[in-house]
């Protein structure tokens, strides 16, 4: 016999109250979406989420980088409710396996006749019929056996863990600030995690930016969308408003003043595709545009909720992040950034908002802006990372 289904636990922490058939639907319908690709169906029965598919493997892999599951298993269905097949399914499982075990069952269907230690003790018996080399270990086993007799049985070995979290939109709709670093995929996949549809924006400067530089982003879109499904990201050409910096505020404030545009931009484009908040990859210390008063300054610009998922993060947690979601190696690839081709030497540290804003007045900012909305290049992928 071999696993013919799939179950998907999802965490429980968020079930409770008025929220759970709210939250369910959306799981349901993004384990759907993450597995539409396969032709796999699935279904929702007894508080519980199933998919049939072809390749079970290829469907846990989909099913767990679904936010909101918390684990899954690969099940032998049996419609049968007779406790001899039920052992040759533990048998099946257990086959190249050694050493100890031990059977957990569960019994919701009240009309069986065994309750869940009989059933347990029944099948651990079988088992031990065909496979007299293995051991029963009920404290520390190193294989468990879950026999789970509902409105069918279900029987299998094992979980696959899945990314925790909740599901994508049940939080509402953000919009991050992607560069082509290492740590704005990482806040945005940990936003994204917490429930939070994205949307992207990104600032390039042609001709100081390359083309490939782009396609570097668009590369992190793509890893991302593996994750968050369908993604859109608003390509904002920046080269004027950086030269109009350049040419007319002081060199170490640079930074802190192209860093308030980037968020003024991104604060409209959020208001007109209705994100509730932008997200960016700022941890406390890591630059000088991010001690506290330079992200003072920068949070200034803008009226939005800001989220900073990786505030508290040192660079090298941030990097096991990138590492685990896969974006490591597209960050680290050497194409600048519009933030690295117009670096002042010595930027501020500690700098005033006041004097920031007085810098500012040198500059027609809203003309900058609209000129620059007005020059948006949009670019779609799926969730198969297809442009
Ligand atoms: P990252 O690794 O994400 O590039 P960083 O450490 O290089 O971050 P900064 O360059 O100061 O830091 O940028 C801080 C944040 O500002 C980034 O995490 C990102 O959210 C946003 N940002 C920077 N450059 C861009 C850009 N070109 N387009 C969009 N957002 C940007
Ligand atoms: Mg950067």
């Amino acid at each position: 016999m071999q696993p013919n289904i799939l179950l998907v636990r999802y965490g429980e922490i968020f079930l409770k109250g008025q929220n759970r058939p709210y939250f369910i639907s959306a799981l349901v319908n993004k384990v759907k979406q993450a597995v539409k690709p396969i032709g796999a169906h699935v279904f929702y029965s007894d508080s519980r989420i199933y998919v049939r598919a072809d390749d079970l493997d290829d469907c846990a892999r989909r099913v767990c980088n679904v936010f909101g599951v918390h684990s899954v298993s690969l099940a032998i269905e049996l419609d049968k409710k007779d406790i001899d097949v039920i052992g040759e399914a533990a048998v099946s499982l257990l086959e190249g396996k050694k050493g100890t075990f031990k059977i957990n069952s569960r019994r919701s269907d009240k009309t069986f006749p065994m309750n869940s230690i009989e059933i347990s003790t029944e099948v651990g018996g079988r088992v031990l019929e065909k496979r007299p080399d293995l051991v029963v270990d009920i404290h520390k086993p190193e294989h468990v056996v879950e026999v789970e007799v509902r409105d069918m049985v279900y029987v299998h070995s094992g979980r696959i863990m899945g990314m925790g979290g909740m599901p994508i939109g049940t939080s509402g709709k953000a919009m991050l600030l992607l560069s082509g670093g290492i740590d704005s995929p990482v806040a945005g996949f940990m936003m994204a995690k917490r429930g939070l549809m994205l949307e992207a924006i990104h600032f390039a400067s042609p001709p100081y930016t390359s083309e490939q530089a782009k396609e570097k982003v668009v590369k992190l879109l793509s890893i991302l969308s593996k994750y968050c499904g369908n993604l859109r990201m608003h390509v904002v050409p920046f080269t004027k408003i950086q030269m109009e910096i350049y040419e007319k505020c002081p060199e170490d404030e640079l930074t802190v003043i192209m860093r308030r545009f980037m968020m003024r931009i991104a604060q409209r484009i959020a208001e007109k595709t209705e994100c509730g908040a932008l997200i960016t990859g700022e941890s406390m210390g890591q630059v000088a545009s991010q001690t506290m008063l330079s992200l003072n300054c920068t949070n200034s610009a803008v009226d939005m909720l800001v989220l900073r998922p990786l505030i508290g993060f040192d660079k090298t947690d941030i990097i096991d992040v990138a590492e685990k979601i896969d974006s490591y190696e597209t960050s680290i690839l050497p194409f600048e950034d519009c933030c690295t081709v117009f670096t002042p030497k010595h930027p501020v540290t500690k700098p005033k908002l006041s004097h920031i804003e007085k810098s500012e007045q040198r500059l027609d900012v809203d003309a900058l802006i609209e000129d620059a909305i007005s020059g948006i290049e949009i670019i779609d992928v799926d969730s198969e990372g297809r442009i």
